[in-house]
């Protein structure tokens, strides 16, 4: 694996992004924003799966000013998404928001600019720009490849920022095609010094959206780049939330909670291991600890994979033994299978 690229570090309220900081987990809430109460119980939803960063779509003055009453709610810095209008982001930074996600470019004269960039370096908020393959700018250079493009329209921007002498700066460029993605971030990593939210946009519903999201995320995160993350689905965030985590646990780069192996099943297996490894999913999804458990379906292969796991169960018929941390510590009936596991990750 690349080392990491370094970033600048900017705070987005009490979350550093970028230098040495953690690579930070990010979503994005699917409730309307004037609805106060149903967006606190989203965020805080949220919160309890390990998101680190949340943003809201803020398309109206109401929703800019929900930011106030949202905030008291919630212990995560919360990032306005502004879109056009410049007053929108001066009562969104009224309003208390910890991050803009704006592009200077589409919010017009260069005095707006200005405006929303003093109120934000007053307040030490920082501005994301995010450059979308979907959205770029009538492009003077069409011979330029879509990622460069998105790299072109990403300086542009960036640039209007730093001509104010502002430089709490974030970007993304995020395209629904993998390798776009992945070229376009390449290129620009080593272009700014800014750090960089990844993500694979409109990836679509979690069956394939998880996959795309995965590919493409992991590829850049393998790479070294990326400081933030978001897995954009068609679903609820939480799903977001929780495949942002198991994307960086598989590359090792964050630890979040359980890891769970389980053997695919075959001709061998003796128990239902699908519905067993089902029920001890559902069962970890509340355990709050960096833990490894195994559930193997056979005892010819699953006792190897079972003794490498802090606590794992290698099942045979009607019977499974039990390891903890390598070694044999029982034998359990088929009907406390789920049980005496758990018991024992809880004890852990
Ligand atoms: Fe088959 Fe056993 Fe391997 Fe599971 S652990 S896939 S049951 S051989």
């Amino acid at each position: 694996m690349n080392r990491r690229r370094i970033s600048k570090a900017i705070q987005i309220g009490k979350v550093t992004i970028g230098g040495n900081a953690p690579i930070v987990v990010q979503s994005m809430t699917k409730t309307d924003t004037h609805d106060v109460m149903s967006t606190i119980q989203q965020i805080e939803e949220l919160e309890g799966c390990g998101c680190e960063l949340v943003r809201v779509a803020v398309p109206d003055a109401e929703a800019a000013l929900a930011i106030r009453a949202i905030k008291k709610g919630i212990s995560i810095p919360i990032i306005a998404d502004i879109h056009f209008d410049y007053r929108l982001a001066l009562a969104a930074l009224e309003a208390g928001a910890d991050g803009l996600r704006l592009n200077p470019g589409n919010i017009g004269e260069a005095e707006k600019v200005e405006v929303v960039a003093k109120a934000a370096r007053e307040r030490n908020v920082p501005i994301r720009i995010g450059v979308n393959a979907g959205s770029l700018p009538r492009t003077t250079s069409p011979q330029l490849t879509i990622a460069q493009q998105m790299v072109a329209a990403a300086l542009e921007q960036i640039r209007l920022l730093e001509n104010l002498d502002f430089d709490l700066i974030k970007v993304s460029l995020k395209a629904f095609d993998v390798p776009t993605t992945i070229e376009a971030y390449q290129d620009i990593a080593q272009r700014i010094p800014y750090p960089l939210h990844i993500g694979i946009t409109e990836a679509g519903t979690p069956r394939t959206g998880i996959i795309r999201s995965t590919v493409g995320i992991s590829t850049l995160l393998y790479l070294g780049i990326g400081d933030t993350v978001r897995v954009s689905l068609t679903a609820h965030p939480r799903e977001e939330v929780i495949a942002a985590y198991e994307i960086l646990k598989s590359l090792n780069l964050r630890q979040h909670g359980p890891i769970l192996v389980s053997c695919p099943s075959c001709g061998r297996a003796e128990v239902d291991i699908i519905k067993l490894a089902g029920e001890v999913e559902e069962r970890l999804v509340k355990i709050n600890k960096p833990i490894k458990v195994a559930v193997m379906g056979c005892v010819v292969n699953g006792p190897g994979e079972a003794k490498d796991a802090d606590i794992g169960i290698a099942c045979g018929k009607g019977r499974a033994v039990l390891f903890k941390k390598g070694k044999q510590i029982g034998v359990v009936e088929e009907k406390d299978f789920v049980s005496v596991l758990m018991a024992e990750v809880e004890r852990f």
